[in-house]
């Protein structure tokens, strides 16, 4: 990634730079507002080989993704920027964010798009392989792995939905009960669509050379299987925001921590916006840049809001002074700047 100076102060600070901060930022810096992009650059799908299910970049490589996304905010004039912000706070009308190297910078709104950690349960081999044959999302990488012998792990509450919509895409799956063995009515539906669950605790994955060769048990069984799905537990990552009174909360469907927003991602915090995973755990790529690009329209509304009114006031007070020299400030202010 390349380095830009820091400026002290732009319209909106974006922190995080996946597919949602991106395509926030890109509809910022067409509206020619001033916007950084602060990027840790590790994107949640990073171990995947491909994007998949994106309308017209179907395969994508990740990396190639967000390379493309920086190029299109920098075309426009907007930076991007590697650094990972380390806290946020309030001064005034503006945020004060200050990155881990000691570097802050000034921004009148908001957008966090930092999106989540999957945390994995504490079995040995799935973080491993993670994002190649330990998976997790039948939209993303199942028809990769379809027709194999698959494995789910159940270890929450969607295991058997999650068994459930792999048996579309593989005719031999398995789910191995683990500490979440399903209900008498869920064994009966699994049993029906011709899913073996197999009872007990799964010890480990078996792997011989670089791919998965089974799942064993503490028990020392071993059944055969290429893939393994299993359900992470999604937090948000949003501890930077902590001084501005914000926590991510227990998603309501018992699958993680998020950040709450309404549908343009707003917050109850003034001036900050979400988008994302770190707001909605189930997006895929296309839904964080929608997201991103929606909150990146409803900031620069926003914005003219402000604006606006302060035009107004120093329109109907041409004489005074503090209201004039705060509408040129805000108005004008950045343009000193090449915007
Ligand atoms: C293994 C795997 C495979 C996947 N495959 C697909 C797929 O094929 N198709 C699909 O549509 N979806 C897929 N997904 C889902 C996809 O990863 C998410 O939808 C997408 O990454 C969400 O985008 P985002 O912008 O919200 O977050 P991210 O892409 O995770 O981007 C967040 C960015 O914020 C940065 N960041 C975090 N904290 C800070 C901080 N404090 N300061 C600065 N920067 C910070 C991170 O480094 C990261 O670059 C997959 C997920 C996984 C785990």
């Amino acid at each position: 990634m390349m380095t830009f100076q820091l400026r002290d102060s732009y319209d909106v600070v974006v922190v995080g730079g996946g597919a949602a901060g991106l395509n926030g930022a890109l509809m910022l810096a067409r509206s020619r507002r001033s916007v950084v992009v602060i990027d840790a650059g590790s994107p949640r799908n990073a171990p995947a080989d491909g994007v998949h299910g994106l309308l017209a970049r179907d395969g994508m490589p990740p990396a190639e993704l967000v390379e493309r996304g920086r190029a299109e905010v920098r075309g426009y004039g907007g930076h991007v920027v590697r650094g990972e912000v380390e806290a946020v706070t309030r001064e005034d009308d503006r945020f004060v964010v200050s990155l881990a190297d000691g570097r802050t910078v000034r921004a009148r709104r908001l957008l966090v798009t930092t999106g989540l950690v999957d945390e994995l349960p504490d079995v040995p081999g799935l973080r491993e392989r993670w994002g190649r044959d330990v998976v997790h999302c039948p939209y993303c990488h199942g028809w990769e792995v379809r027709d194999q012998a698959i494995g789910v792990l159940a270890t929450g509450p969607m295991a058997v939905h999650q068994a459930l919509l792999f048996r579309q895409l593989s005719a031999d799956v398995t789910l191995f009960s683990h500490d979440h063995p399903p209900t008498a009515e869920q064994a009966e539906q699994l049993a029906a669509r011709g899913v073996d669950v197999v009872p007990g605790e799964v010890a480990s994955l078996e792997i011989a050379g670089d791919r998965i060769v089974g799942v064993r048990l503490t028990d020392g069984r071993t059944v055969g299987r290429e893939v393994v799905a299993v359900g992470s537990r999604m937090v948000a990552r949003a501890g930077f925001l902590a001084a501005l009174g914000l926590r991510p909360v227990p998603h309501p469907s018992g699958m993680g921590e998020h950040v709450p927003a309404d549908a343009t991602g707003r917050i109850d915090v003034p001036g900050v916006w979400v988008a994302g995973n770190v707001t909605d755990l189930s997006a895929q790529v296309g839904a964080a840049a929608a997201a991103g690009a929606t909150a990146g329209a409803q900031i620069n509304a926003d914005l003219i809001a402000e604006e606006t009114r302060l035009a107004v006031e120093a329109r109907r007070d041409p004489f005074s002074a503090a209201s004039e020299a705060r509408v040129a400030e805000l108005v004008a202010g950045d343009r000193r700047h090449g915007w």
